[in-house]
């Protein structure tokens, strides 16, 4: 099988930009035969009843699912077990600095391209001892980074073309337990049986770390398409500042559905009013690949 997804984290309701990019996620899977799955992303930022809302804005405006939603907050035993697996393979230490720790080191001279100045990376075992014990008597735990074989990486992005990044020693679990969202989207990518991510392009930079990650877990890498953000008139990023953004304030403000739909896709550089119609019409290669600037109706 192979599918594409999408993976909201449950912080909010979705905004315009958000929808669309899950419209293209959805179009793109479904013109190339994929099956299209969901995963809430509920392991940090959760707000209560965010998701149900989340889900419900999706299905109104058409993108439809195959399976159960994964919810990723279930998945904890094999995140889990990803992370031993790296660990077997020698591709994890321990990290005992603080944040501030890492700030001042990185922006010493020695600090070189990676953010993580690698204090931690080759420490003998009896200092190890000493900084777990030290963080013990604090009452917290060391963190899990990457040690990766290779200095940077190179993904394969429909939109962007081939793409490589240095390959930083990224957390993997932090120090209060929680693991990171480069480990546990991989794993659940794979279980989901995604073989193609399209998502917006501030994750671009991060696809390198996830791929090598999968890589070295011994699973299939995705083919990428990061899509190009929607901003507001000052071009930032939109956000719920900016005005009536989300499908409910866009309704309240007197659109209908198949009007978001409409100014979704011609920003997209289609004309349809619904997602069946934009599947018809879909074509990767005369998508726009500019960001949207979005003007809000209140
Ligand atoms: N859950 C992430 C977000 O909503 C997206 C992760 C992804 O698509 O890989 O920002």
């Amino acid at each position: 099988m192979a599918a594409g997804r999408y993976a909201p984290s449950p912080s909010g309701d979705l905004h315009i930009g958000n929808l669309r990019t899950a419209l293209v996620a959805w179009a793109w899977a479904r013109s190339t035969n994929r099956d299209f799955v969901m995963r809430v992303e509920d392991i940090d930022r959760v707000r209560e009843g965010a998701a149900a809302r989340q889900l419900e804005d999706l299905r109104r405006i058409g993108i439809d699912w195959d399976g159960p939603t994964l919810y990723q907050s279930s998945r904890r035993r094999a995140h889990e077990d990803a992370l031993d697996k790296l660990q077997d393979k020698g591709l994890l230490f321990e990290c005992y600095c603080s944040r501030r720790e890492i700030a001042e080191a990185s922006s010493a001279p020695h600090g070189g391209p990676r953010t993580y100045p690698g204090t931690c990376a080759d420490l003998p075992e009896d200092v190890r001892a000493r900084r777990r014990a030290e963080l013990a008597l604090q009452g917290r735990h060391p963190a899990m980074r990457l040690r990766p074989r290779v200095d940077s990486w190179t993904v394969m992005d429909e939109l962007a073309g081939e793409v490589t990044e240095p390959i930083d020693y990224v957390v993997l679990r932090r120090g209060d337990g929680t693991l990171a969202y480069n480990l546990v989207v991989v794993v659940d990518d794979a279980f989901q049986e995604v073989d193609q991510v399209v998502r917006a392009d501030d994750l671009l930079f991060t696809a390198p770390t996830q791929a090598y990650v999968a890589h070295e877990l011994g699973l299939t890498e995705p083919v990428y398409a990061h899509v190009p953000l929607v901003i507001n008139e000052a071009g930032d990023r939109l956000a719920k500042r900016d005005g009536a953004v989300t499908l409910r304030e866009l309704l309240d403000a007197g659109w209908n559905v198949p009007r978001v739909v409409r100014e979704m896709t011609a920003s997209l550089g289609f004309e349809a009013d619904s997602a069946a119609s934009f599947l018809d019409v879909f074509d990767p290669a005369r998508m726009n690949r500019k960001p949207w600037i979005f003007r809000p109706p209140v």
